[in-house]
């Protein structure tokens, strides 16, 4: 049988079939996936083949085949062990909540969310939320924020969670697909969920009010249908995940507007720094390249490890 991982505890999973039956499997003796060393063989996301053992009572399926991931986002550990633990695969789109105030959400920090996202060639979508609350300046400030991200190509949204406008042009991008959904503490994640799917309850909340009280909890991702035929996986407790080792001539190939100039610059190695005849550079003067995007570059390549790392924050 064939079904897709909704939820792992480390040594179970549940499977659910394509005629929506659930399986508790276990993993069948030792198998790695190919390439990817991490402490999870099999993470919430997972396409997987696996067998019910009929000689026993059990109803416990035995998973022995993975099926090739489209992508995987992992989070590696900072300690000195630096173990890659996956944390979800085969996510169709990661909405990014923006709030303009409440808390402020910077372009440093959409940036390289969004880098993070090409890095693991998942689509990202910048959902604006809180737009109940604005004023002339913050719907100016929105506005010229979202005016750079769809001329770069990323698909923006305007919601308000509390009054619900924009939700069904969100729940219409969700159908049919895998999302998850991330941001600042703040920005309105479990009111959104709650707005799309009322009574869901994602453990995301409970989870980082427990945190703040300085409770240490183990827990796992979580994949859930949503009534109106949409998945979402929640990742409660979960702070970020990293790219793994980025080069810094890598990190442009992940800035789609700075990527489609590449060839003309001069030096194929070009960092658009400081080399002559810069494509990026004369775009960039020329009002063709937002500034912000530039400076969250630069950040972002003369950081530090914590830059490179371009964690996804969920908290
Ligand atoms: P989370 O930490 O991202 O899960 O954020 P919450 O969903 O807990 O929301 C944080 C605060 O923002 C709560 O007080 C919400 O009521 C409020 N909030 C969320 N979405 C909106 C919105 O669209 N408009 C307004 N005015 N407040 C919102
Ligand atoms: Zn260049």
């Amino acid at each position: 049988m064939t079904g897709l991982v909704y939820k792992s505890t480390g040594s179970f999973y549940s499977v659910k079939t394509e005629d929506h039956q659930v399986f508790e499997c276990r993993i069948k003796g030792k198998f790695r996936m190919k390439g990817i060393k991490s402490t999870n063989p099999i993470a919430v996301g997972d396409v997987v083949d696996f067998e019910i053992d009929e000689s026993t009572d059990e109803v416990i399926g035995q998973i022995h085949h993975i099926h090739d991931r489209k992508n995987y986002i992992v989070r590696k550990s900072v300690n000195l062990s630096k173990q890659t633990h996956i944390i979800a695969s085969n996510i169709d789109v990661v909405f990014l909540l923006v709030t303009i105030n409440n808390p402020p959400t910077t372009t440093s920090f959409i940036d390289r969310f969004l880098v993070t996202a090409e890095a693991y060639g998942i689509e990202a979508v910048l959902v604006f939320n809180k737009i109940d609350t604005f004023d002339d300046a913050m719907l100016d400030e929105q506005l010229y924020l979202q005016h750079i991200y769809s001329e770069i190509g990323y698909r923006c949204l305007r919601v308000s969670a509390i009054n619900g406008k924009g939700i069904q042009a969100l729940k219409d991008l969700m159908v049919g697909k895998v999302s998850m959904f991330s941001g600042h503490s703040g920005v309105g994640k479990s009111t959104l969920v709650n707005a799309l799917e009322p009574n869901l309850n994602l453990k995301t909340k409970q989870i980082s009010e427990q945190s703040k009280q300085g409770q240490h909890t183990t827990t796992f991702a979580e994949m859930y249908d949503l009534s109106f035929g949409a998945k979402i996986i929640d990742t409660p407790g979960i702070k970020g995940f990293g790219i793994v080792d980025m080069e810094p001539s890598e990190v442009s190939d992940y800035f789609p507007e700075f990527f489609r100039l590449k060839e003309d610059c001069k030096f194929n190695n070009c960092l658009h720094k400081d080399e002559p005849h810069c494509a990026v550079k004369k775009a960039l003067e020329e009002d063709k390249i937002a500034w912000s995007r530039y400076n969250s570059y630069l950040k972002i390549l003369e950081g530090d490890e914590e830059h490179y790392r371009t964690d996804i924050y969920n908290d």
